[in-house]
């Protein structure tokens, strides 16, 4: 199985994620996972990203081309792999069917841009794992500490408000238009297949439109 979750930052791709991965036993490809560990490990792809990363602009398609076809080439990935905040441009969809990587399955998470201010907002991390909280929706045990290891949960800089706005617009611009280059695809070859999920409600109520979608692709 291989497959994209899409949709904007804070629509809910990590959190569903998590539970895709253990469903299906493939690994999760977060790009923005891979360019945070980057960073603080201090690699050169680290430096040259940092102030991309923080103001919430999109890292060139080169370098995160370059990154997910290493990533993908490992054995771990041999029987699938989740995308998840990858591809985010049309160039960056077009270098994966260039390389005759054939998706099986494009979920989108559907979330208005007001809730996802919200969500954002309440967004907590734990830096080693990308482990996901959030203060209202999906609290950790013990506030403000991660669940498996105890450490304390982070805010992530580019989720404050007003660069989650200049995310949200480049969203709308340049990585909407995924939605249609893999419908026409989808019209060539008959694959992906292509879903869209309402991303409101529980997380327990979208990991079921997940499955029901999982299911109804089999
Ligand atoms: P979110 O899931 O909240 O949208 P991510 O963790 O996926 O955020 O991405 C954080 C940042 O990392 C992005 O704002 C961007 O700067 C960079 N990034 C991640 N993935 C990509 C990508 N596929 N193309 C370009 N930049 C990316
Ligand atoms: P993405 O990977 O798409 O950027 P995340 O999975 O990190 O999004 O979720 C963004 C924030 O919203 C997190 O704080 C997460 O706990 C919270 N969240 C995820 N799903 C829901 C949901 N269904 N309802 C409310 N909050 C949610």
């Amino acid at each position: 199985m291989k497959m994209i979750l899409l949709g904007p930052p804070g629509a809910g791709k990590g959190t569903q994620a998590q539970f895709v991965t253990e469903h299906f036993g493939i690994p999760q490809i977060s790009t923005g996972d891979m360019l945070r560990e980057a960073i603080k490990e201090g690699t050169a792809l680290g430096v040259k990203v940092k102030k991309i990363v923080s103001s919430g602009a999109l890292v060139p398609d080169d370098i995160i081309i370059a990154l997910v076809k290493e990533r993908i080439s490992q054995d771990d990935c041999e029987s699938g792999f989740l995308f998840d905040g990858f591809p985010r441009t049309i160039p960056q969809a077009q270098a994966i069917d260039d390389a005759e990587i054939c998706l099986d399955l494009v979920i989108e998470i559907a979330v208005s841009d007001v809730e996802i201010v919200t969500r954002l907002s309440g967004r907590r991390v734990h830096k080693s794992s990308g482990r996901t909280y959030h203060v209202l929706h999906n609290p950790p045990q013990k506030a403000g500490l991660d669940n498996e290891t105890g450490e304390e949960l982070i805010q992530r800089e580019d989720d404050q408000e007003e660069t989650v706005r200049n995310r949200l617009d480049i969203y709308h611009q340049q990585t909407k238009p995924l939605l249609q280059f893999y419908q026409q695809l989808n019209e060539r070859s008959g694959l992906p297949k292509l879903y869209q999920v309402d991303g409101l409600g529980h997380l327990s109520e979208v990991q079921e439109r997940i499955l029901d979608a999982l299911e109804s692709s089999d």
